[in-house]
């Protein structure tokens, strides 16, 4: 098989969460355009169905949107079920869905912890459980986590310590699962953005250019990245390219963590 033959994922399924705008739709373009299959899960009706209904125009592929709420259990539960019921398997999941806020920690108030908790952490846990179940009983597939450079280094000037949180468990449970879930044939693996400019920062961006600017300056490239620099990357750990790739935690961040 050729090298970019391995990158192909006719007929496959691919859910990924949070894919009606940002990171999460660039990576659903991505696995459409080399031939999967697509669900996209996230709340919001409007934006969902318009995003599957584009990616399907645009690469011939099958889509759906199913709602999905991925910190609610039930929810996770009906769309990995409704995924099934569409397209037979569950060959890939790209946990993508995140949500950000910006508080010192000592003024962190426990409601804020939680919520930054449950849909980074308990939703990929969530996701990951339910769509392991199905690949286990298939021989197999890739689970693919959006994890963050917050994961590993201080955020600098803002307060940030909920969401860092949230990426580094979200680092020790694909460490484990890679290893526990190999026997399936289920590979896991994190990628770890550093600042991409879409709708979770633009405000804090725009309201804060100062801020924007010390993180620029901790940029080798001096530039946000973009969606599109992360999707190259989600379709490779789902395809069979990176078939001797699992527990690995792949940084894009411009060089932001070089300096
Ligand atoms: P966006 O805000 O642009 O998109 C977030 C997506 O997640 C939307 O589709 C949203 O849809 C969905 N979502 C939010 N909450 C839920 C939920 N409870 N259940 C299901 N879907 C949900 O964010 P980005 O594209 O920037 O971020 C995507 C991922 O990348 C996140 O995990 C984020 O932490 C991570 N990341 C982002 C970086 C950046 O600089 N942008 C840097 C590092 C990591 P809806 O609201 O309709 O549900």
């Amino acid at each position: 098989m050729s090298v970019i033959e391995r990158f192909q994922l006719d007929q496959q399924s691919a859910i990924v969460t949070g894919a009606s705008r940002g990171i999460g739709r660039a990576i659903a373009d991505g696995l459409a355009e080399v031939g999967a299959n697509v669900v996209i899960a996230n709340r919001s009706e409007d934006p969902g169905r318009q995003a599957a209904e584009e990616l399907a125009d645009e690469h011939g592929v099958e889509t759906r949107w199913i709602e999905t709420d991925v910190s609610k259990e039930a929810s996770v539960r009906n769309m990995i079920e409704e995924t099934v019921d569409a397209f037979g398997t569950v060959d890939v999941l790209v946990n993508n869905a995140g949500i950000v806020s910006l508080y010192p920690a000592e003024e962190l108030e426990l409601s804020e912890f939680q919520r930054i908790i449950d849909v980074n952490l308990t939703g990929a846990f969530l996701c990951s459980k339910y769509a392991a179940r199905e690949m286990k009983d298939t021989g197999g597939g890739s689970i693919v986590n959006i994890s963050s450079m917050s994961g590993k280094i201080a955020n600098y000037p803002q307060g940030e310590a909920h969401y860092c949180a949230s990426k580094s468990g979200m680092d020790g449970f694909m460490t484990q699962v890679a290893s526990e879930w190999s026997e399936y044939g289920i590979r896991v693996n994190n990628i770890s953005p550093g600042y991409i400019l879409t709708d979770l920062n633009r405000e804090y961006v725009d309201d804060n250019p100062e801020m924007a600017e010390t993180w620029k300056a901790n940029m080798v490239m001096d530039e946000f990245g973009t969606p599109e620099d992360i999707a190259p990357l989600a379709v490779y750990l789902a395809s069979d390219a990176a078939s001797y790739v699992t527990g690995e935690n792949v940084v894009i961040d411009g060089g932001y963590t070089v300096r």
